[in-house]
């Protein structure tokens, strides 16, 4: 007897699932005088979705550049211990034994990230803190330029011509050394192509796009996929940049983006990095919103894949489009776990 689908997808969905980009810290930091924050607005999208491990990403706006970004940095990560402490559901994890040990407890494990390096400043010191507070994935920037690199525009050419700066290149080296995960989203590609010179373990691209379908420079090439796949790396699939177009900007149009990185490198390069924001940017004033379209691009996002609740709604769409169950269950969470295995 066939196996109904809503049946399949929870088999699939029982190990978990694996996000490794969602803006959290950010979130709760603007909602510092709030508590239970986590249990209250997240915890429910999370449980329906069997998110099993989210990186939680520190980002500091420019708002807060260049004056407060250290200081926001460290609240943020005061705010996701705090509410993780309050709460028996979830649990930060430094490692790959430790997000195992939160699985088997029913706890959702927190891999703290970093997205755009500067909290550190130039001081590699903050680094080794920043370490020993929890952050296992480090991004070296986002759009904007900082003390260690470019970061890749929203546009199909233009992003500074130019590598990483030498502050840039210790802390990818340093990153190698203490076991901190070197992630590619939003570097430049001169970045990209230096990281990889100067590093010998898998790198990740934790949330992005590929350009056969958004050709921005913030998202990547074909060749900078086979260069990932051919290092055992692994892409992220991002969920608010899969088109230019919002009447393309669909979970088939997603599920276009996780098959054509598994054509070029096998489905053991691809995961998911749903870089959730709805959230956040709802909670903006328009004239906040018209900004980021400005100096970025306007976010689309997916109808039924606009938060966490809806992670069913892409495994039942890579059924429907003929994934097997052992292909699903790498793209939920497997590949994941391989690379945090190997580097964590
Ligand atoms: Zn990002």
């Amino acid at each position: 007897m066939k196996e109904p689908i809503e049946q399949r997808i929870d088999r699939l969905h029982a190990g978990g699932v694996i996000d490794m980009h969602f803006d959290l810290p950010m979130d709760l930091y603007e909602k510092r005088d709030r508590r239970n924050v986590l249990e209250t607005e997240f915890l429910p999208e999370f449980e329906a979705g069997n998110i099993s491990v989210v990186g939680a990403a520190i980002y500091i706006e420019d708002r807060y550049l260049p004056q407060n970004g250290l200081r926001v940095a460290l609240d943020q990560i005061a705010r996701l211990y705090a509410e993780t402490a309050a709460s028996e559901r979830f649990a930060i994890c430094k490692g790959y034994r430790e997000i195992q040990e939160g699985r088997e407890t029913g706890r959702i494990a927190f891999l703290i990230t970093m997205e755009g390096v500067e909290p550190l400043g130039t001081d590699l010191n903050q680094l080794r803190v920043f370490y020993e507070l929890g952050v296992r994935s480090i991004g070296l920037t986002h759009a904007r330029t900082n003390s260690a690199g470019h970061g890749g525009i929203f546009a199909v050419s233009g992003s500074p011509r130019e590598g990483l700066t030498g502050f840039g290149r210790e802390v990818v080296r340093e990153c190698e050394t203490l076991g901190v995960i070197i992630d590619l989203a939003h570097i430049n590609p001169a970045g990209f192509g230096e990281i990889l010179s100067i590093t010998t373990k898998p790198p990740i691209v934790s949330h992005t796009n590929i350009r056969r379908y958004y050709d921005i420079e913030r998202n990547i090439s074909d060749e900078q996929i086979k260069m990932i796949g051919g290092r055992g790396g692994v892409i992220g699939v991002n969920s608010i940049l899969v088109s230019p177009r919002e009447e393309e900007s669909t979970m088939d149009r997603y599920v276009d983006h996780i098959e054509h990185v598994a054509n070029l490198i096998g489905i053991d390069g691809v995961g998911i990095g749903f870089d959730f924001f709805e959230f956040i940017y709802q909670q903006w004033p328009e004239s906040r919103q018209k900004e980021l379209a400005a100096k970025f691009t306007k976010p689309h996002f997916i109808p039924d894949l606009t938060n966490h609740s809806h992670a069913q709604n892409l495994t039942r769409r890579l059924i429907e489009r003929g994934f097997s169950d052992v292909d699903i269950e790498k793209i939920l969470r497997g590949n994941w776990l391989r690379i945090f295995k190997e580097l964590l």
